[in-house]
Order: C-alpha cells, then structure tokens, then sequence
C-alpha cells in the first residue's frame, strides 16, 4: 500500500470485488460445502472465524496480517516495467513479481493468512498436504514462523521426486508424513490429511493451498491472495495513470490467478486471461482415463472434487482423469469454483498453452528480462508470445513464482525438444 493511502484494512477488505460467494460459498452453480458429516464442524467453526477475523478484523487480525506479509514475506512486491517485452510485444508489459515474495511463490500470502487465522482461532497444531512440495514448503515457513507445530502429508512418490522441498520442510521444523496408498501421489495425500482433520478437528486446522476445497475456502483463500491485486491496481494507476487493459495469470487450482484478478472484476474495462496448462495435448484418451493436460476451465466439465462442485477434468462415466503438465503445480484436475463461474459469465477468458510454448516462454523471460520463472508461472509468458497481438496496450501479467525449483526440470525438458529460443545445453550431454 502507497503512504498516501488512507483506507483502513476493513475498508480494503470490503472491496466489492470480493463479495462474490462470501455468504454460502455459491458461485451460481459452483462451490458449496460436498464434505463428510464429521468434518462439517470444523467447516462452520471456520466459517465463522473467517466472518470474524478476515471480514470484520475482529482483534486486529487483518492488521497483523498484513504487518507480517510486509515485514517477514517483503510486501509489497514490486509491478515492474519489462522493457524488452513491451518491446518485442510493441505493447506495455508489466510484471507483478510475486517471485520476490520469502519462499520464491505467491503461496506464502495464503498460508501466511491461514496460519495466523488457526492461531487466533486458538488451534494448536497445523495440517496440510503436498504434492510436488511447494504448499508444503509455504506452510512449513508460516509455522516455524508463528511458532506451531505442522505436519504436511505427502505422497511417497513425490517424496522421492522433490527431495530438497522436503528437506526444506523438515528444516522449517515440520514432521513430513509419507502417504504410501494408492499412487502415493497428491490425491492420496488428500484423502489422509481429510482423515486426520476429521480426528483432530478440535485443536487443528487443515491449511488448503489454493481456491478450491469447501466453503469457505475458496472465498479465504481469495482474500488472502487479493493483496496481489491490491497492490498491481494501485501500482498500475501510480506507474501509468490509468487501469491496464489485460490481465494475465497462470492457473491450477487458481490462487494466483483470482489474487491477480479480484479488484480488476468489476474493472469492465479489463481483460482477464486465465492461462492453463494445455500438456502435451489438449485430445484426451478416454479408455486410459487420461487427460494430458490440465486444462479444466477450458475443457473440463461439471462435477464435485475434494468439497466443492466446479469444473474437472472427467471421463463420460464421471470418473476424475489422472491430468499432465511440465509443471508440477498447474497439475491438478480441478480448479477454483470461483474461476469456473467467472469463465461461465464470459468474465474471465480461459486459455490452455502447452508444455513446449510453456518452455520457451521460460526461456523467453530469463533471457530478455533476467528473470527465471517457475515453469507454472512460464505458461503466462507463453501465452504473450503467441497471443499478444489479441492484447491491449498496456498488460499486467502475474510471475506468480521464480524457477530455481525448476532448473533440474528445465534442463530436461530443454534437451528433449528443439526450443527456438533456448541457450546451448550441449555442456549437459553425457554424465551430468
Ligand atoms: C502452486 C503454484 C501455482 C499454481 O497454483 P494456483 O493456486 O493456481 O496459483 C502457480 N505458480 C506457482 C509459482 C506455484 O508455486
């Protein structure tokens, strides 16, 4: 927030943008609570809290919320001119970089808020679940940070394929519990945090890491994220002295994406693009019960996963697809209930960008901005580069993570495919 602003956090809280879904988690035929009679306590506990403390600032909770995302996550993060894509572009491309936020993602606004919100709630212990470990790790951080204990659960697959992310875990002083059922995957994970929570629910709180999930989930997980928002509009008008004209964000589940979006919804004037990942393909073979991307706003259809009804990716038997990306946290084949209903009412334009255009916006903004993105966060820039010429003049576009993560992916992926764009990784062949 700029010095000269004077608006109180309830104030800012109120945004109308917000509104959507605050009181029954409805968004038209989407959202809703599709959870265990067990689990329903804990829902309207938090519920209630979520009125309290995030809407109503009951103790100062927003206050303190939003001291702890400037001074231990860096808040504000800049909206910075890229000046080699506006360029290239021959449109003004602006950057939010969510990238320089503590932890490298946007993911810390969320669990930042939600680990606050379970202290204040008078919990005492912490849950989540994790697939390629970057919630995990986010929610580790929050908890060392605020001083409680959290145990993240994590698919024994992924375990072994994200190995320095639960390091990290570990570091931060969570317990990180391997799911060994099923695939030993994200879905997995799910359904044994679900467990836990049902068991606990009296002195724990399960820190859902996007806009999906039950009521009130979608709506919390929002408004946390709106700080993303917040900031770019105010920037934007500052740095340009006006509204942009496009706003693009990457999406999985969607917490970036509707962080960026929630105060330019009611902006008519601005186009939001909502960029998925189109995979391999976006052709899905029904009899493998596979869909090779992960393009559900785009592809998807109706139907309930984990708590709430939106769109999926399923087969005609209603079966959920097993879904693909190069990026590991756009893989998930569901997506904010939210951003299903603003796809719907022809509000927000849904897009999908494969993994090899992924790839090489990748590259693209490393080498013409210096900027490294995560591979979720490439897929935005992919989009640019294929479609800029749909844009407005002025484009404001979320780097919702930075790749470090990334670069063991990106070398591989890079070596598989004839990228236009990307540097000599000749030196990689053989032994490395
Ligand atoms: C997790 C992640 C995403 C996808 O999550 P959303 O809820 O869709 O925002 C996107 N970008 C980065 C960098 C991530 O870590």
């Amino acid at each position: 927030m700029s010095e000269t602003d004077t608006r109180t956090t309830e104030e800012m809280s109120r945004r109308p943008g917000r509104e959507r879904g605050r009181d029954d988690g409805k968004f038209g035929r989407y959202g809703g609570q599709y959870v265990p009679e067990a689990l329903m306590p804990a829902i309207e506990e938090l519920a209630d809290a979520y009125e309290r403390y995030v809407l109503n600032n009951e103790d100062g909770f927003m206050d303190e919320f939003r001291e702890r995302l400037a001074d231990f996550g860096g808040r504000p993060t800049p909206l910075q001119r890229a000046d080699r894509l506006s360029e290239r572009y021959d449109t003004e491309v602006y950057l939010k970089r969510e990238d320089l936020l503590h932890g490298g993602a946007h993911k810390l606004n969320n669990a930042l808020g939600q680990v606050l919100l379970a202290k204040y709630m008078g919990k005492e212990r912490i849950i989540a679940e994790t697939g390629a470990g970057q919630h995990g790790t986010a929610t580790a951080m929050a908890a060392a940070h605020l001083d409680m204990p959290c145990t993240i659960y994590m698919g024994e697959r992924d375990i072994n394929r994200q190995r320095p992310n639960v390091f990290r875990m570990k570091l931060n002083g969570s317990e990180v519990k391997p799911v060994t059922t099923g695939r030993g995957t994200l879905k997995e994970a799910i359904s044994e945090t679900m467990r836990d929570w049902a068991e606990t629910v009296e002195d724990t709180h399960y820190v859902i890491g996007s806009i999906v999930g039950p009521h009130p989930f979608p709506v919390m997980v929002r408004d946390f994220q709106a700080v993303i928002s917040e900031e770019a509009r105010e920037q934007a008008i500052e740095k340009t002295g006006g509204l942009p004209t496009d706003v693009v964000a990457c999406a999985g589940g969607g917490s970036n994406t509707m962080g960026t979006f929630a105060d330019f919804v009611d902006d008519e004037s601005v186009a939001l693009h909502a960029v998925e990942a189109g995979g391999s393909t976006l052709e899905v073979d029904e009899e493998e019960g596979v869909a090779p991307n992960s393009a559900s706003l785009y592809t998807g259809d109706e139907g309930v996963l984990h708590g709430a009804r939106t769109k999926l990716l399923q087969d005609s038997d209603g079966q959920i697809m097993e879904s693909h990306s190069i990026s590991s946290g756009l893989d998930y084949a569901g997506v904010g209930p939210e951003l299903a209903y603003l796809v719907d009412e022809g509000r927000v334009d849904p897009v999908a960008v494969d993994d090899d255009a992924a790839l090489e916006g990748f590259h693209r903004l490393s080498n013409t901005e210096g900027i490294i993105p995560a591979l979720e966060t490439a897929h935005a820039f992919g989009y640019l580069e294929e479609h800029h010429e749909e844009l407005g003049e002025r484009v404001v576009v979320n780097v919702s993570g930075r790749g470090d993560k990334d670069l063991d992916a990106a070398i591989e992926e890079t070596d598989q495919r004839d990228v236009a764009n990307a540097p000599d990784m000749s030196m990689f062949t053989g032994g490395m």
